[in-house]
Formats: C-alpha cells, sequence, structure tokens
C-alpha cells in the first residue's frame, strides 16, 4: 500500500483545532483512496517555546525535512511579545523557510459563487468570480538582506537583494502554474525606481520565453495594489517578489471574503512543501471551537496537489468544501446575522461526509 509522511505542526492559538480538521479530512481521503498516511507530531512556535525554550528546534526542522509535506497551523500568541526578538514564535518561521529552503510561496484566492455578498467588492467588478493566484519569493528579498542599526539608535536600513537564479526559479514556478490556469503571468515590481527590480525583470522576460504560450505582463506595485480593486478580474498568476508578495497577498485575501477560507503552499526544490492556511493563530477565538478550518482543509486539498503528487484526492477535498458552502453551512465568520453557525468541528465533519 502507497503510503505518505506527513509532518504535523500546530502551533498555537486556533493552530491545534484547525490542524485537527486537516488531519480528520486527509484520514477520510487516505481510506477512500487506499493508502497509509504516517503523522508525524512536532512543536512549533509559542508551543515549542513552552517546551523547548525556542520557537523551533534543529531536531524538529531535521525530522520535517525527511517528510514528504508538513501540515501547519498558526504561530503566535501576544503572551510572547516581551521576548526578545530572535526568541519570538513567529521567527520560527523564517527559520523554517530558510533552511527547508522553501522559496516559492503559492496563494490561490478564490472567491465561490456561494460567498459573492461577502466580498467587499460590487457584483459589478466581480462579473464572473475571482481566480488570482500569487506566487511570491520567500527565501531572499529585503526579508533575508543584511541588516543595520547603528548604536546610536538614530538611523537603521535593510538590504534588498536578489540574484539572477533566484529570481529565475521562482519565475519558472509562476510560468508552470499559468500553464495549468489561464496563461497569463503579472510580474510585479518597482523597476522605475529599484534596481532590484530592474533584474527581476529583466529575468523574468528571459524565463517567458520559455513559456511562448503564456501572456506576460509587467505592472509596478503601487499599480498593482490599485488594480486588485479596480480591476481584479484582469489577474491569472500573479509572480512577485517576497515584499510585495506579502502585502499584494493580504490586500487579495480580503476581496474573497474571508481570511479563513485561504490556503497556502511553501515548496522547495525538490517539492517538500508547507501547507498553512494564510491567516494567524487568531488568539481572541482560541479553544473555542468556532475558527473557520476551510483554509486548512484547502491547504491539505494544495499539500496533495504539489507535494504528494495525487490531483485526484486534491480535487476530491476541493469539490467536498465547495459543496459543503453551496448547501449553505457556515462558520461565524461567515453566518449572517440571524443564520446559526457551525462549529470548527462540525464543518469539519460536514466536509469528511461529502468527501
Ligand atoms: P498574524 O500576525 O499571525 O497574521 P493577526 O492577529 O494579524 O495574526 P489573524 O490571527 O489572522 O491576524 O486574525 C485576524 C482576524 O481574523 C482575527 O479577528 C481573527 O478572529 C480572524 N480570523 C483569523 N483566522 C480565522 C479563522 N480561521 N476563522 C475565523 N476567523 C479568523
Ligand atoms: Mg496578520
Amino acid at each position: 500500500m502507497e503510503s505518505y509522511k506527513i509532518g504535523i505542526l500546530k502551533g498555537d492559538g486556533i493552530g491545534p483545532e484547525i490542524v485537527d480538521e486537516g488531519i480528520k479530512v486527509i484520514q477520510k481521503i487516505a481510506a477512500l483512496n487506499a493508502f497509509k498516511v504516517d503523522f508525524i507530531d512536532e512543536k512549533i512556535g509559542g508551543d515549542a517555546i513552552d517546551a523547548y525554550g525556542v520557537p523551533i528546534t534543529d531536531e524538529t526542522l531535521k525530522v520535517l525535512s525527511t517528510c514528504e509535506a508538513i501540515l501547519m497551523g498558526s504561530v503566535g500568541d501576544p503572551k510572547y511579545d516581551h521576548i526578545a526578538p530572535e526568541l519570538r514564535p513567529e521567527k520560527a518561521l523564517l527559520k523554517m523557510r530558510k533552511t527547508l529552503g522553501l522559496f516559492a510561496n503559492i496563494r490561490p484566492a478564490r472567491l465561490y459563487e456561494a460567498l459573492k455578498e461577502h466580498s467587499p467588492l460590487k457584483s459589478s467588478i466581480l462579473s464572473d468570480g475571482l481566480d488570482i493566484c500569487v506566487v511570491r519569493e520567500l527565501n531572499g528579498g529585503i526579508y533575508f538582506g543584511e541588516q543595520v542599526e547603528s548604536a546610536d539608535g538614530q538611523s537603521a536600513s535593510d538590504l534588498m537583494a536578489y540574484s539572477a537564479p533566484e529570481v529565475k526559479r521562482i519565475a519558472k514556478i509562476a510560468f508552470e502554474m499559468a500553464m495549468t490556469r489561464d496563461k497569463k503571468v503579472t510580474s510585479v515590481d518597482k523597476a522605475n525606481v529599484l534596481a532590484s527590480s530592474r533584474l527581476w525583470r529583466k529575468t523574468v522576460i528571459e524565463v517567458s520565453k520559455d513559456f511562448p504560450e503564456v501572456t506576460l505582463e509587467h505592472l509596478y506595485v503601487d499599480n498593482a495594489a490599485m488594480q486588485l480593486i479596480i480591476n481584479p478580474m484582469q489577474f491569472d498568476v500573479i509572480l512577485t517578489s517576497n515584499l510585495f508578495g506579502d502585502i499584494l497577498s493580504d490586500e487579495m485575501s480580503v476581496l474573497t471574503g474571508s481570511i479563513g477560507l485561504l490556503p497556502s503552499a511553501s515548496i522547495n526544490e525538490s517539492k517538500l512543501g508547507l501547507y498553512e492556511p494564510i491567516h494567524g493563530s487568531a488568539p481572541s477565538i482560541a479553544g473555542q471551537n468556532i475558527a473557520n478550518p476551510i483554509a486548512t482543509i484547502l491547504s491539505v486539498a494544495m499539500m496533495f496537489r504539489y507535494s504528494l503528487g495525487r490531483h485526484d484526492c486534491a480535487d476530491q477535498i476541493e469539490n467536498a468544501v465547495l459543496k459543503v458552502l453551496n448547501n449553505g453551512h457556515r462558520t461565524i465568520d461567515l453566518a449572517g446575522k440571524d443564520q446559526k453557525s457551525l462549529s470548527t468541528s462540525e464543518i469539519g465533519d460536514l466536509i469528511a461526509e461529502a468527501l
């Protein structure tokens, strides 16, 4: 029997509750498709700080590197705000991305017909549903450049640097993605001002020559931020750097109604992937069994598609989510005033049943 080894990082806040629903779905799909899954539980974030004094241990990173995929909840809690920056829960994410070489962050955002009224955009703008995928570089750029803070506390700098090979590998992912979708890539940079963006643009054009079927457009990041609001239907795949991708993908996420719906993948050269909802640990609603587990469950679908090569299972999961939403089932973040909301585990049960 085929078997997959999946790392589990429940993390903090609502993390454990939503990951449990993801596991429920994986177990159901494994039973239906007759394969075996080994879950390897590890700690991250505040959970790891409490146990080991650091947000992620080297041992954990070593174990994770032997998995085929990792499912994560979320990290962070205000109770760690006072500790040194290099020991905070969020540091674990940067360390894991770098150590495992997770350079490609893939964030699809789809607005479901059943949730159209939750989008802040007018329905006239959203003629036939929104379906955009952001491909964000995750291992370079300003988040990993040299940082200097002067001793007198009066100046500081961050270095934004990219090399052509770094741009090339992320561009390739975006074009490959576009080939499976509507065959359009919009590359977002600030090439009118930044040298790193000029390299970015030149390199993306180079890579595009290998994908003659894909239409390539370029936008400056300020214009892209505006275009996402006034004409989002023009986008298929958005390719961008670490910093711009962070900002644009958050902007894009609100267009689809709830932050509780959006999945993400961060993959490396050998297709090991970290799969997690785009939202945070939402401490204010933790432990109440009310968080929306759909972003996590859709992250599981991405895991089957990108790391395990099981497109059939990914489709099954996405269809099950669609069915539950179309039947009007909602967690509290999406329920109307007079509508009954279901709990985290009830939605997970319904999705597992719909499989
Ligand atoms: P981070 O810094 O990790 O991004 P944050 O505090 O900025 O965390 P989130 O934790 O994502 O942001 O929460 C933002 C808001 O969205 C909160 O009000 C939270 O209640 C809500 N929220 C986030 N995730 C969910 C979810 N899965 N279901 C319902 N509501 C959610
Ligand atoms: Mg946030």
